[in-house]
């Protein structure tokens, strides 16, 4: 390509619109623009960055016999409402009307089409196990999209879908799905983590989040410092070594703490650290109102109380359902005397002489012991935090920051049960298909690489990402024979089938370098004058500071060199 005849709009100054790194090295990088919130037009250096993530994804697919197809984005609402999703789904599913009055959506995932296409053509076992995927266009109405690309209305996915016969058919097509993401994101060059994420009602470790570590991600990566674990904040188990029962029964007393509601008001009236209170917090759930207590200074996991518990759902309960079930008002819920289900988070297991509420306005209890009331039992239930314990081996748990660029999960006969869609096995009886989902945040990971890698002067994507591999860069392009050997070197890097640009544009060399490096092109050939007098150019690779002269006839060799060597990287 000729830099001149390229359609890149670089910009000098930081967009405004842009918070994060990636957002703004792609505005000013030219990789993309905005139309509206959350909808952006690719341009063509960010293309071909994107089209490199597609591909390398196609590969990795296709070793594992997964087959591409390509599904409508605009869908009928009947099979939104077959398989339930038409009232759950909520406002990110953009309905549309046609013009014979037909409520349509625009997909923002492909459960449901591609479960009617297989319920329509897989009749046997001989046909499955059967894995499709697609790269797409998804629309999801984002309630905050940000951040560009990286959470946006309109956004490149791959999502595939795998159907099999059984449960071991399926955990074997998800482990090789697993296996397919663990190459995609090393190929990728990325620094990256696969985490458990909650599973729901599926149970097991079927899902699993792929998660690049930086510190603008969204989501929050727990780790041990010692053993391989590592969970989403979701999920995160926290390790738990009790103490003897504490034997301690009834000394609390209750004391005045007019219109202390919240922790750290009551803990600073009472004079005490908010560690030394009990928090009950009351939720609505499918199997009636319960009461969850919680050390004063951690926060519930409302994700571990589903699913440690089996509720299907639950809720912070609203003050009429608080007052009714405590006989108190919001703020002064307790464990004593309560008449509802009590589950208890492992620390207040632990702890001795601690304050709760005393269900009636402006009381608290204080110097309170577990045996001053009864609860189901002691359960891992609170958000985990760096510092806690690891649930495997006890060690010190970490927190990082991550970009979740791909998601595997276990979807059990969930689409298959709901859309009947089913198979005749060796016996010829009819069985639900046992199907995955597989999704790859395409546009995202772009923006995640980005991220990931940079510096003050611009992006410095890992090189099976770059838009360009090398720059040939004539200072002056009035001077013919820079501009020969320039074209020279071109045509013969080129053919031998790398992505190099020749920057023929009448510009100030500084504007020149300023682009390559903003773009991050890892290899930068210089042609000058003077240099070119001795024979030689210069030779940059972009993280380095100093660069290379060599003589003009080596350049080939060493370009193809470093290709090699960033490759095996
Ligand atoms: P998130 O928690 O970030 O909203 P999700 O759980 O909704 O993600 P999935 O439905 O599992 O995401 O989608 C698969 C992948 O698509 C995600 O892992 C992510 O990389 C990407 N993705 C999801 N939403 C967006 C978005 N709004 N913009 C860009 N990529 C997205
Ligand atoms: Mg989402």
């Amino acid at each position: 390509m000729l830099f001149s005849k390229m359609f890149i709009p670089t910009m000098k100054e930081d967009p405004k619109e842009a918070e994060v790194i990636s957002h703004k090295l792609m505005l000013r990088a030219g990789f993309i623009r905005r139309l509206s919130s959350g909808i952006y037009t690719w341009l063509p250096l960010g293309l071909r960055s994107l089209r490199k993530v597609e591909q390398i994804i196609r590969e990795e697919m296709n070793r594992k016999g997964a087959q591409e197809i390509l599904m409508p984005l605009v869908q009928p609402k009947e099979l939104w409402v077959e398989s339930g999703r038409w009232e759950k789904y909520g406002r990110e599913l953009l309905r549309i009307i046609d013009r014979n009055d037909r409520d349509l959506c625009l997909a923002p995932t492909h459960e449901e089409v591609v479960t009617d296409l297989v319920r329509r053509e897989v009749r046997s076992y001989k046909e499955l196990p059967l894995t499709l995927y697609q790269i797409q266009t998804k629309f999801r109405d984002e309630i905050r999209p940000r951040f560009g690309i990286m959470r946006g209305r309109e956004f490149t996915m791959k999502d595939a879908y795998s159907f099999d016969m059984d449960e071991s058919g399926a955990e074997h097509s998800y482990l090789d799905m697993y296996d397919a993401y663990m190459n995609i994101f090393a190929r990728c060059g990325f620094k990256f983590r696969a985490v458990e994420a909650d599973t729901g009602q599926i149970g097991g470790s079927f899902s699993h989040e792929f998660m690049v570590l930086a510190d603008t991600g969204e989501d929050v990566v727990i780790s041990c410092s010692n053993c391989g674990y590592a969970a989403n904040l979701e999920r995160a188990e926290i390790g738990f070594i009790g103490k003897e029962g504490m034997q301690k029964k009834g000394q609390y007393k209750r004391v005045e703490t007019p219109g202390k509601k919240k922790v750290d008001e009551v803990a600073a009236f009472l004079g005490v650290t908010p560690a030394t209170l009990v928090k009950t917090l009351i939720y609505n759930t499918d199997q009636g109102v319960i009461g969850v207590l919680v050390r004063g200074d951690r926060e519930a996991n409302e994700t571990k109380i589903r699913s440690l518990i089996g509720f299907d759902w639950l809720e912070l309960s609203d003050v009429e359902t608080i007052e009714k079930a405590t006989n108190g008002p919001l703020g002064f819920s307790g464990p004593i005397g309560l008449d509802i289900p009590l589950y208890a988070d492992n620390d207040v297991c632990n702890m001795e002489d601690f304050v709760v509420g005393g269900n009636e306005r402006d009381i608290h209890v204080k110097d309170v012991n577990v045996a001053d009331f009864s609860v189901k039992g002691f359960f891992d239930l609170k958000i985990a935090e760096e510092g806690d314990p690891c649930p495997r081996c006890q060690n010190v748990l970490m927190a990082k920051r991550g970009i979740e660029v791909g998601h595997v999960f276990k979807l059990g006969l969930k689409y298959s049960k709901a859309m009947n869609a089913t198979f005749l096995d060796k016996n010829g009886k009819e069985q639900f298909m046992v199907m995955g989902c597989y999704g790859i945040g395409v546009s995202r990971t772009v923006a995640a690489a980005i991220e990931q890698s940079h510096d003050e002067n611009g992006m410095i994507l890992p090189f099976a990402l770059v838009p360009f591999e090398v720059d040939i860069l004539p200072v002056n392009i009035a001077h013919e024979e820079s501009m020969v050997l320039a074209k020279e070197i071109y045509n013969n890097l080129l053919d031998k089938g790398i992505d190099v640009v020749l920057d023929d544009r009448d510009e100030r060399p500084g504007v020149k370098f300023k682009d390559c490096d903003l773009i991050g092109i890892p290899i930068r050939i210089t042609i000058g004058e003077r240099n070119l007098k001795d024979g030689n150019v210069e030779i940059k690779i972009r993280q380095e500071k100093e660069s290379l002269k060599i003589k003009k006839e080596e350049v080939i060799e060493r370009v193809l060199n470093y290709v090699e060597d960033f490759k095996r990287m």
